[in-house]
């Protein structure tokens, strides 16, 4: 006899093993007429008794099915071509497979796991027309066979888009609750959030009803005031979908959500990386303490093509440009603005006396008050 036929024959003296553990355990050894007849007969008995239980996987190979029902029930709900599959089992059984490994000297072998996951993935596949993939795959299922439950996580969707915001006082981001601060409770209906209109509430509750998903995380190309208006082409954004579920829908170009219109509209294949440089138009209404003349207001005709400092502490070294400048006198004591320039210039700061080197109430001598700024358009 050769030893490795010994070694089965040993192995399944001592342990009662199922269908798939033998075949699993025995694969590298010797595939002789008399070894395989050995472990058919073994197989044989143990699949006629319903008393037998294998030794390494307590028979997890036969009882899939609460699992798998699990998890059919919640992929119904979700649209994927691939998927990965993750899981969790009880370390008594991955320590039973190495026991008996270790013991008999057998190696090179898949593990339990591998085994069982192969199997679950044979399954998932067939029934649902779908491919199991390494490489970024549409849907990853975490199973847990200590319970039978699961855990579906789907990839993230990225959507670019622009929003016009056609009425005032409408906030563009989120509050977090006053009360809870972001946490969640009665007064915010466990959202974190104040309850009150912004343009990211507007555009994360669309995205959230469009895809079926769990949040919206939105990337600004910039940001304007509550009061402030977004006209032309409107502001551009990016959009990541977390966990979306109905991956499929049809995003159309346009949506209007009442005051905020959107435009553009598309999914990208990948998130663009860091942050993305951008231009603005903008028209300021400013207010000014003393009256001010037409030839006064000449004097801002500086601001065309110079860079602007931030000399605070913490921003300092960061110096946007101004492009183009136009102003009209309005009132005795006011006048409008009109800036092309890069974005993220904060406006109401360059307006007033403020650690932007210039300002405008620095060069006019004059103090002055942003009263509303509007965006006529952004560029990327
Ligand atoms: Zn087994
Ligand atoms: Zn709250």
């Amino acid at each position: 006899m050769k030893p490795q036929r010994v070694t089965i024959s040993k192995i399944l003296k001592k342990y009662d093993l199922c269908q798939y553990c033998t075949s699993r355990m025995f694969s590298k050894l010797d595939d002789t007429p008399t070894s395989k007849l050995l472990i058919k007969k073994h197989v044989k008995k143990f699949n006629k008794s319903p008393n037998h239980t294998c030794y390494i996987c307590k028979n997890i190979f036969k009882n899939f099915d609460s699992l798998l029902t699990n998890i059919y029930e919640k992929l119904d709900y979700v649209d994927f071509k691939t998927f990965n599959l993750g899981l969790t089992l009880k370390p008594s059984i991955l320590e039973r497979d190495d026991h008996v490994k270790s013991k008999f000297k057998i190696k090179g072998i898949e593990n339990i796991k591998f085994g069982i996951s192969s199997e679950l993935i044979k399954k998932i596949s067939q029934k649902t027309s779908s491919k199991r993939t390494n490489d970024d795959p549409d849907l990853f299922i975490q199973a847990n066979l200590k319970n039978d439950s699961c855990f579906l996580r789907t990839k993230p969707i990225f959507v670019y888009g622009r929003y016009n915001k056609k009425i005032r006082k409408l906030a563009q981001k989120q509050v977090s609750c006053i009360n809870c601060n972001g946490i969640g409770c009665h007064n915010c209906n466990f959202t974190g959030l104040k309850n009150i209109e912004t343009i990211e509430g507007k555009i994360s509750t669309f995205l959230i009803e469009k895809f079926v998903a769990n949040q919206v995380k939105i990337n600004w190309i910039g940001g304007e005031d509550q009061s402030s208006l977004v006209l032309g082409n409107g502001r551009p954004f990016f959009a990541t979908i977390v966990n979306p579920r109905k991956r499929n829908r049809i995003l159309r170009k346009s949506s209007d959500l009442n005051g905020v219109y959107l435009s553009e509209l598309r999914k990208l294949s990948v998130q663009p990386k860091g942050s993305i440089p951008f231009k603005s138009e903008v028209t300021i209404t400013i207010d000014t303490e003393k009256v001010i003349s037409q030839n006064q207001l000449k004097k801002l005709s500086i601001l065309e093509n110079i860079k602007i400092h931030n000399t605070s502490k913490d921003k300092k070294g960061i110096s946007k440009k101004i492009y183009k400048v136009g102003y009209k006198k309005l009132g005795k004591t006011s006048f409008s603005l009109d800036l092309f320039a890069d974005g993220g210039i904060p406006i109401k700061s360059f307006i007033q006396n403020s650690d932007l080197s210039p300002n405008v109430s620095e060069i006019l001598e004059n103090h002055c008050k942003c009263k509303k700024f509007d965006f006529k358009n952004i560029i990327i």
